[in-house]
Order: structure tokens, then C-alpha cells, then sequence
């Protein structure tokens, strides 16, 4: 990689080609795939509704921008939304943020933001500067003023929200953060908090939502009533869009001028996202459920209670496992690797798994055999040190 920039620090292989949840390197290893491709290929690698879908658009018209209207933005947009919001389509997590934060800016007249520490919400200005990790935002001086920052699940963050904020912004997990559940009477508690005060809540569902915790979005787990909602990865199974939806009465700030974007809505991106859609149907959503019910009972019996393991944290197909200090996830991840299945980290040493969401359930335990024999090996390991 001689030629791109090294913001990235890489594991040693290619992967080539890919069917089902099944990977392949450049050396013709195969991989069992819990990443998704951190979080975006639910449907995995051989989808072949998706696949028609934009074969289909790939044949008729790319691009038209967004001087023109598209009845295929609508008709994604009308399965995207809940009940009384709007949709901005966009390309990608970040700016699906961004536009979050312009819309609440603008529409309160208000500036400040509280977000939280460990939060997430992308790598551009405004994103970075809501997003609750020093090492992100290092070197990257002066950021967006006018953010607060408080703790998650944190009972005085709901006492810090007055009226003088514009808008609150959470993920109901933190994914990257290091998949740190919202309690649900803490969640409850912001929500409410936030309408009692006239201050916006806008709740990044970019990992959390389309489906990956056994909802469209991970909020209907909750009591909460979002004024606005982010999403993106797995919205397009690989191809780049995001969307921030948002109460139909937030448009009066959003009128023709104030806000816009070349690629966002195009119709090849949004030609996935409409199978995707149409394939997260309540069946689909339930035996979502149903295999993170089973993986996460297999977790208890053979994960939970290893010497290195602290903590199982997650919902739906969305599954942290907090290691001890004594061993690395990055160890555990390349070990796994070895083993012939793809991992990932999440800060504080967290090993976050995020299966596409049609694995089989085999397979799913599988994996997690494959995990707790590593874990175990590493707890021997350790113990023996000791
Ligand atoms: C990945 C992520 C983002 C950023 O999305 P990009 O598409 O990388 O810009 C924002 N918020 C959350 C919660 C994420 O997980």
C-alpha cells in the first residue's frame, strides 16, 4: 500500500471475494465473517435480491442529482421512516450526522450540543467534534465549539440537559466505544428529558439501526422518542449512503438552500438500500431475535465466566465481549484470524462481534465455539503467567 495514506493500520490479507457470510483471501483462505464489514454487509456477499435491484438501475439512469425528483428516493424513504419524519439522503455516517447537527442548529437557534463520552459519530468536523474519544479529536485543534460532554448512563447528564441546548445526540449502544449498552430507564430519562426542555434528541443509529439489533432501530428496545435519527452502514449492504430522518415539522429549516449534497440519493445507492428495506420485513426482524437469543445463551454457557472475560454487553447480532487488561483483543483478533474467522475491536479492549444478520444459526454458534476455545487458550495462558 505504497500509494494511500497509512490512516489505517491493516491486517495482513486481502480479502478477494466472498459468498453468503463465507470470505476469501488473496491466498484462497476462507473466513467465517463476523464483521460485515463493520456493520454494512447485513445481507452478506451473495445477496441475490440486492444484486437484481442495482443490476436493474445500473441498466437505466446512474445519477441525476437532486434538482430533479426521484420516486425512488421517496418510496426508500416512506419504508425508512417511522411514522411523521422526513428523510435527507446522504453518503455516508458522518454526514448523515452533520446534517443532523445543521438541522438542530438551525431550527432552535440554539448552539450547544451535549453528546457523550465514548460516543461515536464519524471523522469530519462536526461528527468528530461531538464524538466523546481525545484520541480522535488529537491534533485536530480547534474543533466545533459549543459541544458539552457528559457520561453515558450517568444519571447527572440527565440533570446537565436545560433549555439552553439545542439538541442531545447518543448512540443506544456505542458501537466503536466499545459496544456500551444504554440502560433502558437511563434512555428513557434523556428522551423525556430532552421534549420536557424543548431540546432535540437525536439518536445515531449509523451501527445500530437496519435491523442489526432485531428492530429497524435499536431506540423501539426503549422507551424514547427521537426528534431525529442517523443511519447508514448497513442501509446500502456495501454501497455508500446514509439518511437523516427527521419530524416533519423540522423542514421549515431545512428549505430548498439551506442544505445539500452531489452524490446523496443517487439512484445506484439508493437502488440497494430499497431491497435491503424490502427484505427487513417482521419475519426477517424476529429471527434476528431469535439467533442472538440463542448466541447469547451460548455466550453465558461456554464465554461469560472465563478468567480474561469481564463483561458480554450488546443486543440483537450486536455483541461486545470485555477482555481483561492481561490480553489484548488485537491478540485474540489476529488468533481468530488464524483460526479462520474475522473479528473486530471496539475500545477498552472489547471484542465486538457483528455477524451479516443472515447467518445461519450453526454457523453463528460455530463462531462462537471458535471464540471461546481461543479465550479459553488465552485464559490458560494467563493463569499459568500468573
Ligand atoms: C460508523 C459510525 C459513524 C460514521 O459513519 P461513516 O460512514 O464512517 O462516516 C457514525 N456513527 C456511528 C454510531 C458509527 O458507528
Amino acid at each position: 500500500m505504497k500509494h494511500i495514506f497509512p490512516t489505517y493500520k491493516q491486517y495482513p490479507m486481502e480479502i478477494v471475494s466472498g459468498h453468503d457470510w463465507h470470505l476469501t483471501d488473496e491466498n484462497g483462505k476462507q473466513y467465517l465473517d463476523f464483521t460485515s464489514g463493520i456493520g454494512v454487509c447485513s445481507f452478506g456477499y451473495s445477496n441475490d435480491w440486492i444484486e437484481q435491484s442495482v443490476l436493474n438501475q445500473l441498466g437505466k439512469v446512474w445519477h441525476t442529482s437532486n434538482l430533479y425528483p426521484s420516486a425512488l428516493q421517496d418510496e426508500v424513504a416512506k419504508m425508512l421512516c417511522p411514522q411523521g419524519m422526513l428523510a435527507f439522503f446522504c453518503n455516508s455516517g458522518t454526514e448523515a450526522n452533520e446534517a443532523a447537527f445543521k438541522l438542530a442548529r438551525k431550527y432552535t437557534g440554539k448552539a450547544k450540543i451535549l453528546a457523550f463520552n465514548d460516543g461515536f459519530h464519524g471523522r469530519t468536523y462536526g461528527s468528530m467534534s461531538l464524538t466523546g474519544n481525545p484520541n480522535i479529536q488529537s491534533g485536530f485543534a480547534p474543533l466545533v465549539p459549543g459541544i458539552d460532554f457528559a457520561d453515558y448512563n450517568d444519571s447527572s447528564a440527565v440533570d446537565q440537559i436545560t433549555s439552553d441546548y439545542a439538541a442531545v445526540i447518543l448512540e443506544v449502544i456505542q458501537g466503536e466505544g466499545g459496544v456500551n449498552s444504554g440502560h433502558g430507564d437511563w434512555l428513557h430519562a434523556i428522551s423525556k428529558k430532552c421534549h420536557d426542555q424543548g431540546v432535540l434528541l437525536i439518536i445515531d443509529e449509523v451501527q445500530t439501526g437496519i435491523g442489526r439489533t432485531g428492530t429497524q432501530f435499536a431506540y423501539e428496545h426503549f422507551d424514547m422518542d427521537p426528534d431525529i435519527i442517523t443511519c447508514a452502514k448497513a442501509l446500502g449492504n456495501g454501497l455508500p449512503i446514509g439518511a437523516m430522518l427527521g419530524k416533519q415539522q423540522l423542514a421549515e429549516a431545512f428549505g430548498p438552500g439551506s442544505h445539500g449534497t452531489t452524490f446523496g440519493g443517487n439512484k445506484i445507492a439508493l437502488s440497494s438500500a430499497k431491497a435491503v428495506l424490502q427484505q427487513l420485513t417482521p419475519d426477517f426482524l424476529q429471527m434476528v431475535a431469535s439467533k442472538s437469543q440463542a448466541v447469547f445463551h451460548q455466550i453465558d454457557q461456554t464465554i461469560a465466566d472465563l478468567p480474561i472475560v469481564t463483561k458480554i454487553s450488546g443486543l440483537g447480532l450486536m455483541i461486545g465481549i470485555h477482555l481483561d487488561s492481561k490480553v489484548k483483543v488485537a491478540d485474540v483478533i489476529a488468533k481468530l484470524q488464524e483460526q479462520g474467522m474475522l473479528t473486530l475491536p471496539a475500545e477498552h479492549n472489547t471484542l465486538r462481534l457483528l455477524p451479516p444478520l443472515v447467518m445461519s444459526q450453526a454457523d453463528l454458534l460455530k463462531g462462537i465455539d471458535v471464540i471461546a476455545s481461543v479465550l479459553k487458550t488465552a485464559s490458560v495462558k494467563v493463569e499459568t503467567l500468573a
